[in-house]
Order: structure tokens, then C-alpha cells, then sequence
């Protein structure tokens, strides 16, 4: 991999893995691409970590779904079950026109049967077209993806507080900043080149205050490392806050001016003494005061955040805390300052910007409101199917949709580019959903365990083989282009919607993903000022962007939020205990999450030849203390069990990791984390808590 001499073409696109979204050239040779390099993109500035730089190759990868295929009637039944290497057992080879017609019929005419899970993989075009073909087609909201297992409580307490679910401020900002707070994140791991910069503002002087129940490479840098209690996010923040309340230490001008119920907020942090809280956090007080004094005496200051945040059933209200610390400090809307969430996939924001969510149509616009509702009829109302008209109810959520279908609620699915049989909480219950659908509809670049359970997979395209834009973390609107053409038979994403969405009535014309683009703006004002064009020639726009030439703003919220009044708001958020804690049975806590090498279910990067031989085994981590109570040396083999299920793996001596906590990369099929995770979820972001699960750990014979 890598042969700068074997290359004769170039094409500039988006790495398909994490939000930050570097800039990649793509250098290939026929149909092959044979290098990638870091180009001089808004977020990577030429950089890029070793997915992006070396992780590319399972696009060519002989597992690729290159024909349409169609569950043969003496299939086996379904289940984890089918050999990539020989898909004949199960699937018969279709052409298009059959195997669109067999999706179709097991569709059409459902209306509330039918749900539909849209990837953060694929483009915004993709993503707009995938939401629309549901709400169009079948009169309903049940259509979703993955955002509600990684932000969706953070995006819910950002429109409540702030208005807006993106990011306040670029994540390169920090360069302005002197205080930044890095919390339930491990930039090193899952957003490499984001902690580039996070490590040069350490450098030069920033103080970088790091707060994770699990260590952490940033700890280096880190000028406080507050290693607190798992699960115990707002009795920590709330005893921040109450520090900088009781010392007087507020913008108090800054609250005065630019947000509402502060006083009820005042109130509520009284009773959040760091002493009494630090049986709750296992922090004492000196250092909480010590991390308050370094955030409250920042010129500006930026606030972080990723999964350990917000995958919790209280992880809206740890986003709230978060909010709230940052308003009470004056710490949004100026160079230097502001509120990011760090997404996840490399397309997680755009996604979700295009409405591919069950409550919100593009650009957040409410399902509830007619007007929005009027607009979309008037806009969709001729191209067929239910005439346009939106029915005025919040769909489900992808984790509702599956327990809809134990409901029998739902019979019907198309799911294009997720893996919720690997994905989701409590697999055994994901994987027995998807197994009773009457119609499973797949769109995928793999067998991924989630095609294992469908009637009719329609073999799509990666990354480097189509257009379309992708929006990052960063609210950076970029252009993808197509280096390579799909193999074999297999097809762009948006043509394969397209078709499928014609066969279920809709009169649909798009000719190129521009065309979507086109009528994406007439919905979404956040693309003002933003066209095609402008994208092919730039490559990157930022939103929002103020006229033709502006490349966009980095800072948003100067001079007020976009809520009624144009105040930001305080939401007090009380301590609520994970929904299930450690016993005698279950006497650890599992938390899961990525590692550098390897990317969400695995179905790409354990394809990727380089990345796959850094990490090619199931592994969990615990520290040394508890692998010698096990009797387990490092590398010798462990079973975790939850009231769930149970898994057997590798472990590794990791001293990040409490004495009394598992560490789980979730990518592994072998031993699938989710078979162990709680399906509780967030009552508002209906995020499940994959953060804070009771454990058994046990020595295992050698697998
Ligand atoms: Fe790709 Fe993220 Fe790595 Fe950049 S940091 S190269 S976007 S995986």
C-alpha cells in the first residue's frame, strides 16, 4: 500500500471515517486506488492519521457486494449465517430491474409497516433523498440512523439551549483559546487529527483539563486529568458550577445579556458542594475547585465532548451541564470560545441536518408544525405517493423502530449503509427484530451482519467511487468525488433510492446528486450562499456562510441565539444513577467504545489490510490489579457477562482503565459488545446507555 510511483490519477474527496473530515487525494491507476495523502482541507491542513492515510483498501476488497441478490425461497432461515466467500446458499443473483421490483413489492402500499434506517456514511444528497422516500412514500416520520447512537442527547439539549444542534465553534479554534475542556472524548483514538491540534494548544501553553472515567493518551498534555466515577457527569459539573457561582467568578454581564433562567439555574448548583459530591465522583474538592478556577479565569475557553457524554440515560442532562458551564463563564460566540460536540461519523452532521431523523425534517424544521408541513406538501406534493403530505407525529427512533418490530408494529425495513445487528443495544433483541421482518431491504458495500437477515440486498458504493457532499464536525460543507467506479454491477446510492423510491409510486426525476442538492436549498437555509458549484471549485463551505465569497463562519452566536428572545438557556439537570448498577452478580461496569485502528461495526476497517494486521483480535481492557485477582496474565483470555449476554476475548493490561471497569472495542463480530449493552435509553435524545453496563468478568479458558 502506498506506491507513490504506481499512480497516474488523482481525485480530492473526504476521508470516509471520522467527523473531522480530512481532506484526501486519492491517487489511483484503473479501477484501483493504490495511495491516499492529506491535502490542505479547513480541518486537516494536510494531515492525516493512519485510517485515513492507510486505511482505504477495503473498497477493492473481494467481499464486495458487486451484483443485486435475492434470499432464495429454500434459503436457510435467517441469522448470522450466510459465508461471505459463498453467498449462493442464501442468495440467488438478480438483476437490477428484479431486484429493485422484489425490494419494491415488499414495500409498496405499507404505510406504517415500513421503517427506514439512513446511513451517516453517505452523502447529505443520499441522506436528504433516503428521508424523503420514506415520509414521501409511506405518510410517516420512522426514519432515523445512527446519530441516535452517538449525539442525539447532545443535539437535544443543544436545540433546547442553544437552538441550534451543531457546533458554536470550529474544533481548530483552540488555536485561540487558552483553556479548553476535553470530557467523555478520546480525540487520540476517534478523532485523530482533532487532537493534533488539542496537543499543539498544550504545547504552546493552553491548559487542556481532561475529564474521562477512562485514561487517556491526552493526559499527557493535559494540565488537570480528572479520572472521576463512571456515570457520575453532573455531579461533577454541577459541583464545577457550583464553585464558580458561590466565588463570584460569572460573566455576569454575559448572563445578563444573553440568556434566560439563571437564577433558577443559581438556585439549583447551591446544593452541589464539591464536598458533598465527591463520594458521587471519587473527585475531591481541591481539584474541583482547582479545574474551576482554571475554566471560570479563561480569556476563552472551549468545551469538548463525545460519546462518554452523551451514550448515558443521562446524557441530555450532562450536554445541559455542559451548556450551562459555558453560558455562566461568557464562553460562546467569541474567537477562542465555544461548544463542540465532537461527531462521530464522517457524515453524522449532515445527516442530520438533511432530516434524517424522525422528529425533524431538514434543518431541524419541526414535524409538529404545520407551516413546515404546508411547505413540504407544497414542495412534494406532485411527484406522487402520499401527495406530499407529512403526518404531524415524531417517528420512531432506530432503537424504537426494532422493539416496534417485536410489536409486529413494523414488518417492513430498508436499511442502507447501518449495522444494526451489530450496532445496536442488546443484539440478541436487534438481531431476533430484523429476523421477523416480512421484507428486509439491504443497501450495503458488504455482507454486513445486518444483510445477513435481508430479502433483497441492492449492492451499492464506497466512498471513492461516487459524488456528493458530507459535512463535518466542524459544519464544513465538502465535496466528495467519485476516483474509481463501483465494481461490478453495484451502484451509486442516490441512484439506487432514486429507483427504488420510482417503483413505490413517487415521481422522482433526479439525474446527479447536484439536482438533490438543488432542492435541498430550497428547504435548508443553512446551505444559503452555499451551491455546487461553489463546492467543486472550494471544496469546503462552512456554515453558515454569509454571501457568495464568504467561506463561512467558524463562530457562530456573537450576538445572540437562535430561540425566541434570542437568549441561550440554563437547564438545571438533577443527578440521575445509571439505570443499572453493579451487585454481587454483576459487580464491574463495562463501558464500550472505538479504538484508532478500527471503525464502528468493523464491516470497512477489518477490511482494510494495514489496519486490520495492527488489530486483528477481539480485545477488552482492565487494569493490572484486577486481570492478578482473575489469575489472567495479560493476553490470556476472559468472559464478560451482563444480564444480557455474555462474550469471550483476549484481554489487555491497561492501567487508563479503573480496577473496577472493562474497557470493549465495539467492531469485533466474534464478541460483539452489544450483546452485552443496556437497552435503557435517554427519555429525550432516546440514546441507549452503551457507557454503563454491570459486568462479570471471569477467567476463560483460551479460545
Ligand atoms: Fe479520517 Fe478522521 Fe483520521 Fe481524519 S482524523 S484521517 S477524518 S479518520
Amino acid at each position: 500500500i502506498g506506491d507513490s510511483a504506481d499512480w497516474d490519477r488523482e481525485t480530492k474527496s473526504i476521508c470516509p471515517f471520522c467527523g473531522v473530515g480530512c481532506q484526501v487525494s486519492l491517487k489511483s491507476k484503473g479501477d484501483r486506488i493504490v495511495k491516499v495523502d492529506g491535502i490542505d482541507g479547513p480541518a486537516n491542513e494536510g494531515r492525516l492519521c493512519v485510517k485515513g492515510r492507510f486505511g482505504f483498501d477495503y473498497i477493492h476488497h473481494p467481499h464486495r457486494l458487486t451484483v443485486p441478490l435475492i434470499r432464495r425461497d429454500d434459503a436457510p432461515a435467517k441469522g448470522l449465517n450466510v459465508d461471505p466467500g459463498n453467498l449462493s446458499t442464501h442468495f440467488r443473483k438478480a438483476t437490477w430491474e428484479e431486484a429493485l421490483e422484489a425490494a419494491a413489492a415488499g414495500l409498496r402500499g405499507r404505510g406504517r409497516e415500513v421503517a427506514g434506517f439512513g446511513s451517516a456514511k453517505c452523502s447529505n444528497e443520499e441522506a436528504y433523498l433516503f428521508q424523503k422516500f420514506i415520509r414521501q412514500g409511506f405518510g410517516h416520520n420512522n426514519v432515523d440512523h445512527c446519530t441516535r447512537l452517538c449525539h442525539a442527547s447532545s443535539v437535544a439539549a443543544l436545540l433546547e439551549n442553544v437552538g441550534s444542534g451543531a457546533v458554536t465553534a470550529t474544533f481548530n479554534e483552540i488555536e485561540n483559546a487558552d483553556v479548553a475542556i476535553v470530557i467523555g472524548a478520546n480525540p487520540v483514538e476517534n478523532h485523530p487529527v482533532a487532537a493534533t491540534y488539542f496537543k499543539q494548544f498544550a504545547k504552546r501553553g493552553g491548559k487542556l483539563i481532561v475529564m474521562d472515567p477512562r485514561g487517556q493518551a491526552l493526559k499527557r498534555h493535559a494540565a488537570h486529568m480528572v479520572q472521576f466515577r463512571p456515570g457520575a457527569d453532573v455531579a461533577l459539573l454541577n459541583s464545577i458550577m457550583h464553585v464558580i457561582a458561590d466565588e463570584g467568578l460569572t460573566d455576569r454581564q454575559y448572563i445578563e445579556a444573553m440568556t434566560e433562567n439563571w437564577e433558577a439555574q443559581k438556585a439549583h448548583l447551591e446544593g452541589f458542594a464539591p464536598e458533598k459530591m465527591t463520594g458521587l465522583t471519587g473527585i475531591d474538592a481541591d481539584t474541583v475547585r482547582a479545574v474551576a478556577r482554571t475554566f471560570a479565569g479563561a480569556k476563552a475557553a472551549m468545551i469538548f465532548w463525545g460519546m462518554g457524554v452523551s451514550q448515558h440515560i443521562h446524557g441530555t442532562d450532562n450536554s445541559r451541564c455542559l451548556i450551562s458551564l459555558a453560558l455562566m463563564t461568557g464562553q460562546v460566540g467569541r474567537p477562542g470560545a465555544g461548544l463542540h460536540p465532537l461527531r462521530g461519523q464522517n457524515n453524522v452532521q449532515g445527516a442530520s441536518d438533511a432530516g434524517l431523523i424522525p422528529m425533524f425534517l431538514p434543518d431541524y424544521a419541526s414535524v409538529l408544525s404545520e407551516e413546515v408541513r404546508e411547505k413540504y406538501a407544497g414542495l412534494w406534493g406532485d411527484e406522487g405517493g402520499h401527495g406530499g403530505e407529512i403526518v404531524a407525529e415524531k417517528g420512531l427512533t432506530v432503537t424504537e423502530i426494532l422493539g416496534a418490530v417485536h410489536d409486529d408494529r413494523i414488518k417492513a425495513m430498508y436499511i442502507l449503509g447501518e449495522n444494526p445487528a451489530m450496532s445496536d443495544p442488546d443484539l440478541d433483541h436487534a438481531r431476533a427484530a430484523l429476523a421477523k421482518l416480512d421484507h428486509l431491504v439491504v443497501q450495503d458495500i458488504f455482507l454486513t451482519e445486518t444483510a445477513n437477515y435481508a430479502d433483497v440486498i441492492l449492492p451499492a458504493s464506497a466512498f471513492a467511487e461516487k459524488a456528493g457532499t458530507v459535512t463535518n464536525t466542524n459544519r464544513q460543507v465538502q465535496m466528495g468525488r467519485p476516483a474509481v467506479p463501483p465494481p461490478g454491477e453495484a451502484r451509486q446510492d442516490w441512484w439506487i433510492v432514486t429507483e427504488l423510491a420510482k417503483r413505490c409510486g413517487l415521481d422522482w426525476r433526479y439525474t446527479h446528486p447536484r439536482d438533490v442538492f438543488a432542492e435541498m436549498k430550497q428547504v435548508m437555509p443553512s446551505l444559503d450562499n452555499i451551491t455546487w458549484a461553489r463546492l467543486e471549485d472550494e471544496g469546503a463551505v462552512t456554515y453558515p456562510s454569509l454571501s457568495p465569497e464568504d467561506p463561512g463562519q467558524p463562530i457562530v452566536f456573537a450576538d445572540g441565539f437562535p430561540r425566541a428572545g434570542g437568549r441561550a438557556r440554563f437547564t438545571p439537570a438533577d443527578v440521575i444513577p445509571p439505570d443499572e448498577t453493579p451487585d454481587a452478580e454483576y459487580p464491574m461496569i463495562l463501558t464500550t467504545g472505538r479504538q484508532l485502528e478500527h471503525w464502528h461495526t468493523g464491516s470497512m476497517t477489518r477490511r482494510a489490510t494495514v489496519l486490520d494486521a495492527v488489530e486483528p483480535e477481539a480485545n477488552c481492557s482492565l487494569h493490572p490489579s484486577t486481570l492478578r485477582k482473575l489469575g489472567v496474565a495479560p493476553g490470556g483470555t476472559v468472559r464478560l457477562t451482563t444480564r444480557r449476554g455474555s462474550v469471550t476475548l483476549l484481554a489487555r493490561m491497561d492501567r487508563a482503565v479503573a480496577p473496577d471497569m472493562v474497557f470493549l472495542p465495539f467492531a469485533y463480530v466474534e464478541a460483539a459488545a452489544n450483546l452485552l449493552t443496556n437497552p435503557a435509553l435517554d427519555p429525550f435524545g432516546k440514546i441507549p446507555e452503551f457507557k454503563f453496563s454491570a459486568v462479570k468478568v471471569e477467567a476463560a479458558e483460551p479460545i
